[in-house]
């Protein structure tokens, strides 16, 4: 059971420890279980900007010359917060996000397993040196790069960001994190976990916004390196930017993702298994199974992976989608996918909402069978709980569909 605010959260940008609270501009951040407001945050401006990286690379000159080790007992107390306060933090995120509370928690585990491989770092390869001929040798060393920045997405508001946050740190960079506009309230959680395991000031600024702010912080001289989680299309947009500059980009993009089904699968294992993928998070996951490639007669598979994802319950087993424009976006992409012709099995449309959540943005599983590979059901990344399943006569002709996608996450 999720427990909503008793007031609205309010929070700057978090910069050199502090929350600012001189912002002109605002972005609101609701719900997706009834659109009710949690809180806002700060949108920073391009001075702020600037300052905060600036004092992120004062900062970091000192953070690069203390010991490995005690950077990694500052990690080390960070994971006993995010521990201590896993159940707070999951709400929180499920809130601003639209998962269960289950998803929630489950996203910052995964977190904070990065953050335990970051543990290990003290104890890999740091360097060495070689004698390469009389007289002569060749020595390498790690050193930190100095700023690095992350653009990170809505739908894992934990989970994503801490994929970098704890290998960066660790490793004697300062860190300048743009969460994404529609979730940012979990990073204000993180950030003073940070605070309260003793890092200090400067070394990680968390900068909200959106466009305007990306660009703001890609083009800052002092970022030598910027990580992206998001859409294709942005991901493109923030790369391109980024290596123009010279700069090191890590871009990682959108994804539709194929799953083969064949007459010998076990009814239940595939029925359990690809209904729980598209279901997920709502399908609101990079990793979500949307399309089912059908080999020759699995009906009684499909009827299995119906009936799982039509006894889920909206609220407590699936959560919600990110926003009312993106619900809509979802409805309209099923109305033009049954008027090219292809069959709902199983229509999310018709669900009704959980009690006392109506003003939230509900759309159940929804399954549609019969869709023409070089329709927009299989061409898009829809991202919600929509399964489009292509029928295929042989298991060749599954493959080469298949690699048509234009997406590489997952097969
Ligand atoms: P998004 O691309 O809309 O936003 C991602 C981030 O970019 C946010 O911080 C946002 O504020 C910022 N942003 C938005 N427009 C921008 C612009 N024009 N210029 C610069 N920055 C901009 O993505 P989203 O909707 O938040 O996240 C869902 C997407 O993320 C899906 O496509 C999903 O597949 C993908 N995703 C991929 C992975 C992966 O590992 N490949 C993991 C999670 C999510």
């Amino acid at each position: 059971m999720l427990n909503f605010p008793q007031q609205a959260l309010t929070f700057g940008s978090f910069i050199n420890g502090e929350f600012q609270n001189n912002y002109s501009q605002k972005l609101v951040v609701r719900s997706p279980y009834n659109n009710s407001v949690l809180g806002e945050v700060g949108v920073s401006s391009t001075a702020e900007i600037d300052q905060a990286i600036q004092d992120a690379s004062m900062a970091q000159k000192s953070w690069a010359q203390t010991p490995i080790k005690e950077r990694s007992k500052v990690m080390f107390e960070f994971r006993n917060i995010l521990m201590r306060d896993i159940d707070k933090i999951s709400n929180l995120k499920s809130l601003e996000s639209g998962k269960t509370f289950a998803e929630g928690k489950a996203g910052l585990l995964k977190g904070i397993e990065v953050l335990e491989f970051a543990l290990s770092l003290q104890n890999s390869d740091l360097g060495g040196r070689l004698d390469v001929s009389r007289g002569v040798s060749c020595e390498y060393r790690r050193t930190a790069l100095g700023v690095v920045a992350n653009i990170t997405p809505f739908n894992f508001p934990a989970m994503v960001p801490m994929w970098t946050i704890p290998i960066a740190l660790t490793l004697g960079n300062a860190y300048i994190w743009k969460p994404s506009d529609k979730t940012p309230l979990t990073a204000t959680y993180i950030a003073s976990a940070l605070k309260e395991a003793g890092l200090p000031n400067g070394l990680l600024q968390v900068i909200f916004g959106a466009q305007n702010e990306v660009e703001t912080i890609i083009d800052h001289p002092l970022v030598k390196a910027i990580g992206f989680v998001g859409s294709t299309k942005v991901a493109k947009i923030v790369y391109e930017r980024g290596t123009k500059l010279g700069k090191r980009v890590l871009a990682m993009g959108g994804a539709k993702n194929h799953i083969v089904l064949l007459p010998d699968a076990n009814l239940d294992i595939s029925g359990l298994g690809i209904s729980d993928s598209f279901t997920g998070c709502a399908g609101q996951r990079c990793m979500a199974a949307s399309v089912l490639l059908a080999v020759g007669d699995v009906d009684k598979h499909i009827e299995k992976i119906l009936q799982r994802a039509s006894s889920l319950k909206l609220g407590s087993e699936m959560g919600a989608i990110i926003t009312k424009a993106q619900k809509e976006f979802l409805i309209s992409a099923i109305d033009r996918a049954e008027k090219a012709g292809a069959k709902i099995l199983l229509d999310g449309r018709k669900v009704s909402a959980p009690k006392g959540m109506e003003e939230g943005n509900w759309l159940g599983p929804t399954i549609i069978d019969f869709v023409q590979p070089n329709s927009e059901a299989h061409t898009t990344e829809l991202f919600g709980p929509i399964l489009s399943i292509i029928r295929c006569k042989d298991i060749s002709g599954a493959m080469k569909i298949q690699n048509t996608s234009v997406y590489g996450n997952a097969c």
